[in-house]
């Protein structure tokens, strides 16, 4: 990874207002009871990982109380704890906990961020939104030099990656089904994989077990 251009590339992604929407929302949000007097971030939420990841995580945003307050992604919310219990489970973070930037969290083989920089409403970005920011994530996986893998939680990452390789192929294949577990060969790009996202929706109905995403991130391993 070249170090001096991520370095440029997230400073540029913190500074962003592009959005109108997304800069707004992101500025108003108030603090839950459980962190009032908090500190929150209140900025477009970086990626974070392995300098000579093999696999590049791809999420949805960040949420409003996690992300948005932290300033990391996929830390301090329902979604990370789930996550990131799986992840330590697979060999791929020294400790289950995501709950702030000074955590000691350290991930090993891999990259994670979000297809969206900046936690939306409702956690639903606009198409366009998802369009402007996708120059972010995109270079990001360009500067990662050894990846061979991506894992997109959900289906609005899935679109986004999809979205990418047609663009990238200069073609306009149908995206297939949204299907968890599955896997696509795609010319010139790292291996796909699908896994539905470790939201609450997903994760506490049963819809996303550990054991699912557990197999996925083994296959990819392996
Ligand atoms: S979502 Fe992305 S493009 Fe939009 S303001 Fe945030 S960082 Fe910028």
């Amino acid at each position: 990874m070249n170090f001096d251009s991520l370095a440029v590339l997230n400073q540029e992604i913190v500074d962003c207002h592009l959005c109108n929407r997304l800069v707004a929302y992101r500025e108003s949000v108030t603090p839950q009871k459980k962190h009032k007097g908090e500190q929150y971030w209140k900025r477009p939420v970086l990626g974070f990982g392995d300098a000579k990841a093999h696999l590049f995580i791809l999420g949805l945003a960040p949420s409003a109380q996690g992300g948005n307050r932290t300033g990391r992604i996929f830390t301090g919310d329902a979604s990370g704890d789930f996550l990131f219990q799986v992840l330590h489970q697979a060999g791929y973070a020294n400790q289950s906990a995501s709950t702030a930037m000074n955590d000691g969290l350290q991930l090993a083989g891999y990259y994670i961020t979000a297809a969206v920089k900046c936690a939306p409403p409702q956690n639903k970005p606009t198409p366009q939104e998802c369009k402007t920011c996708s120059q972010y994530w995109t270079r990001e996986l360009h500067l990662l030099k050894n990846v061979t893998a991506v894992l997109c939680l959900g289906k609005f990452a899935f679109d986004a990656f999809w979205a990418y390789a047609n663009k990238k192929a200069k073609r306009k294949e149908k995206r297939p089904l949204f299907k968890h577990g599955s896997s696509y060969s795609l010319e010139g790009l790292p291996m796909l994989y699908a896994s539905y996202h470790p939201s609450p929706q997903n994760t506490n109905t049963g819809k996303l077990t550990e054991k699912m995403l557990l197999e996925v991130l083994t296959r990819i391993r392996h």
